[in-house]
């Protein structure tokens, strides 16, 4: 055999251990990312490379709860106790007549870090009213007896019903006033249709990123699905927030 074909031999083996030696680096870089992931990005491992990780994991939807008509003595506490539970906040849009009457509940729902918010001071329906009368007999009221229990003043309101004429929506923002309404009414307060099942299955159905869950904080049945909207809510991805800190 010539110097020359000798030489030839040997190159295969060659390769081959190049070839090895590339997939064990592969493989060391893999798990070095593993390890890393979760950490920010281009993360410098002590004496050794920097290494760029996979992006992080976008931030989980937001939604959120809203619960009208209260405070009520029995029922508005044990949602309490749930959201409690769970670890959920949720915004209280409050009847201000009833404020007065429940002031112990007043003062948990702001002391459990919930949001109080203005439901009218009677219930009353605002297209009956002008809009002076809606600030004077309704909203203003309300939000003093809010104030008078957790030193705040609410400015975010829900007509009762929904219902405000166009003319009222555009002097109540000019005074201030942020008007909320919903985009998810699970109809807990209509007997007809308020069953848990069909509850959660309309929230299957129109759930979305932002959506301001409508329930109320009167009632039994709301007490009894509560637990599984949250777990519904939850396994889809959702965190909840109060309707001040939706996107
Ligand atoms: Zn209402």
């Amino acid at each position: 055999m010539t110097k020359r074909k000798k030489t030839l031999w040997v190159l295969p083996i060659i390769l081959v251990f190049c070839f090895l030696g590339q997939q064990l680096a592969y493989g060391a870089q893999e798990n070095i990312n593993e390890l890393l992931e979760g950490f920010p990005p281009n993360t410098v491992l002590k004496e050794g490379p920097v290494v760029r990780v996979k992006k992080q994991t976008p931030p989980r939807k937001k939604v959120a709860l809203t619960f009208d008509d209260g405070p009520d003595p029995k029922y508005t506490p044990q949602l309490l106790e749930i959201l409690q539970k769970e670890q959920v906040v949720a915004t209280f849009f409050v009847v201000g007549e009833r404020v007065g009457h429940y002031p112990d509940v007043v003062r948990r729902i702001n002391r459990e870090g919930h949001l109080i918010a203005n439901h009218s001071f009677t219930h009353t329906d605002f297209e009956h009213l002008t809009n002076e009368e809606i600030v004077k007999l309704e909203l203003d009221p309300a939000s003093k007896a809010v104030e008078k229990l957790t030193g705040y003043y609410p400015l975010i309101m829900r007509p009762p019903y929904g219902s405000l004429r166009t003319d009222s929506v555009n002097f109540l923002r000019g005074e201030g006033w942020h008007i909320v309404r919903w985009s998810l009414d699970t109809f807990d307060w209509d007997r007809t249709r308020n069953k848990p099942e069909r509850i959660i299955n309309r929230i299957l159905e129109l759930h979305h990123p932002n959506a301001i869950v409508l329930m109320h904080c009167n009632n039994k049945t709301t007490v009894e699905v509560l637990p599984q909207v949250i777990k519904t809510l939850r396994d889809l991805g959702y965190d909840f927030v109060t309707v001040t800190d939706l996107n």
